[in-house]
């Protein structure tokens, strides 16, 4: 369905989870977040149910986020039935990439087409400690199996931080070179635990852009935010996504479910609408709730302006 500004929303991102195995430095505190008790939470069965609903206000895309949506038990059954609701056509997920290595193949059986891998360093000290604790070489394996799996073209999801590892843009970047591969570079966004220094360490992908040098336009056949470019000769694409510089709200297609059963019309607003309590208690309600919370969608986003709403949630509560 079309939100106030004549924009068709069809794709709801779903975090399913807000807990996860890693604490990257931008978007988890140092001892994780509250773990909020089970009956706060969406359900399997209640996430379907919303799904349903949605696919017949012509939501047709979903990705599964979180959080770490692999930490979650039986994610593969739920892949599975996600992908067979009537009208889903594309079911994708994005996750750390630690535990998909012994999943993906399973994942794959379940219907799910494609992963975006989020790797902000390719050196296993840095990437310990901007994630406090990670192995690389388990991402780096993850990422194997998914190209073996043919699960093409993967993408990875970099942000890249001031002072931190900015020297590997290059390296990242060559990634696409040999393989189906799209290497996106995300802004740092002022959310969360990176609200109070974001600005400062912010590196804008026009710079990021002018450091890797020659780079060929392509098409966006996605209709997503990212803005793509090829290196000479390279497989896989250099992409850009670049919600401060220069925000893609006029092609905003997108509402997102969080795992505490919220709404979020926009991810820069506090705005939420509430699905939790009509799902428990008056199924009549789901379909009014969904369509609220497209139309409730603001044109754009306020993020360093005046009318700036510093955000209660950290990233891995929404689900990026
Ligand atoms: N755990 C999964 C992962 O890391 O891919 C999924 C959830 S994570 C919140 C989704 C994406 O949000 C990741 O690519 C992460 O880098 C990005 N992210 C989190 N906080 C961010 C921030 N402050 N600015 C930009 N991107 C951020
Ligand atoms: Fe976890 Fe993803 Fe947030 Fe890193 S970015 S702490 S992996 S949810």
């Amino acid at each position: 369905m079309q939100d106030c500004f004549l924009r068709k929303v069809n794709y709801m991102r779903i975090s399913i989870t807000d807990l996860c195995n890693l604490r990257c430095q931008y978007c988890m505190p140092k001892d994780g977040i509250y773990k909020k008790q089970h009956q706060e939470m969406l359900s399997y069965e209640e996430i379907i149910k919303v799904v349903k609903y949605a696919a017949k206000i012509g939501i047709d895309k979903i990705r599964i986020t979180g959080g770490e949506p692999l930490i979650k038990k039986d994610i593969v059954s739920f892949i599975d039935k996600i992908a067979n609701i009537d009208g889903i056509k594309d079911i994708a997920l994005t996750t750390n990439g630690v535990l998909l290595k012994d999943m993906a193949k399973d994942l794959q059986k379940a219907g799910l087409k494609r992963v975006n891998i989020s790797i902000d360093s390719l050196k296993p000290d840095r990437y310990r400690s901007i994630t406090r604790g990670g192995d690389v070489n388990h991402v780096l394996n993850g990422i194997q199996e998914v190209l073996q799996l043919n699960m093409r073209p993967i993408k990875l999801n970099v942000v890249v931080i001031g002072k931190l590892n900015e020297d590997e843009i290059e390296d990242f970047a060559n990634l696409t070179i040999n393989d189906e591969i799209d290497v996106r570079f995300i802004e740092l966004m002022p959310v969360g635990e990176a609200s109070g220094w974001a600005k400062d360490r912010f590196i804008s992908n026009e710079e990021i852009k002018r450091r890797i040098g020659e780079l060929l336009p392509v098409k966006n056949d996605t209709l997503g935010p990212a803005r793509y470019y090829k290196l000479l000769g390279a497989k896989g694409r250099v992409g850009f996504i670049n919600p401060i510089s220069d925000h893609f709200c006029g092609s905003c297609n997108r509402i997102r479910l969080t795992s505490d059963g919220k709404l979020k019309p926009c991810l820069h607003s506090n705005q939420e609408i509430d699905i939790l309590k009509a799902l428990r208690e008056n199924d009549n309600e789901i379909d009014e709730i969904l369509q609220k919370a497209i139309l409730s969608k603001p044109e754009k986003h306020y993020l360093y302006t005046s009318e700036h709403e510093i955000g209660h949630r950290n990233m891995s509560q929404i689900g990026g």
